[in-house]
């Protein structure tokens, strides 16, 4: 079966104008499929599957098959970390942990928006639970939470590919429309939850 994109869990222009359906297209269907078919390429076993993905990423001994592997894992979880009529703040445990944590949701969100606008070069800001507590994390490239021993609840793509076609150069005006309008805060909490 093998390494298989995942369908977006909404309709392409179901982001717009967030992120457009000429975004989505790019992004999901070259980009995200590059990674799966380039991994799939690259796996001695072809019997492996998406469900066996963290071991993969975890044992990959080669380079260019852990990129493949975690870009795979990243984007499947980015895609899930946005919806339609997202954004705003969340309810219940999270916003009691990002209270707890961060001292108030208007900081976490000021220090979320920094680091992904400024994490040089292509790769993620995460909200994480670092085993104790949230925090927000950036990492290069293809680098996840799940190598430093992190619970990721939240990531953004902060690759040009993820928002030139809508932003050009202007980062932080995409990482603002993804807190204010993107934010799937109930896969947050069903992350929070698994921790
Ligand atoms: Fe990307």
């Amino acid at each position: 079966m093998a390494f298989v994109l995942p369908p977006l869990p909404y309709a392409p222009d179901a982001l717009a104008p967030h992120l457009s359906a000429e975004t989505l297209a790019l992004h999901h269907g070259k980009h995200h499929q590059s990674y799966v078919d380039k991994l799939n390429a690259l796996i001695d076993d072809p019997s492996t599957t998406n469900h066996d993905l963290e071991a993969v990423i975890l044992d990959a001994g080669d380079k260019a098959l852990f990129n493949n592997a975690a870009q795979h894992w990243n984007h499947s979880f980015y895609w899930e970390g946005m919806t339609p009529g997202g954004g705003g703040g969340p309810s219940d445990a999270v916003a009691d942990a990002i209270q707890r944590d961060f001292g108030s949701f208007d900081r976490f969100s000021e220090d979320l928006h920094s680091q992904a606008s400024t994490h040089f070069g292509s790769g993620w800001a995460w909200l994480v639970h670092d085993g104790s507590k949230l925090r927000i994390t950036t990492t290069h490239d293809a680098d996840l939470p799940l190598l430093h021993s992190q619970k990721a609840l939240l990531t953004i793509d902060v690759w040009e590919h993820a928002y030139y076609v809508d932003y050009r150069n202007q980062r932080p005006a995409y990482v603002t429309a993804f807190l204010d309008g993107l934010v799937n805060w109930a896969f947050v909490a069903k992350n929070l939850a698994e921790v």
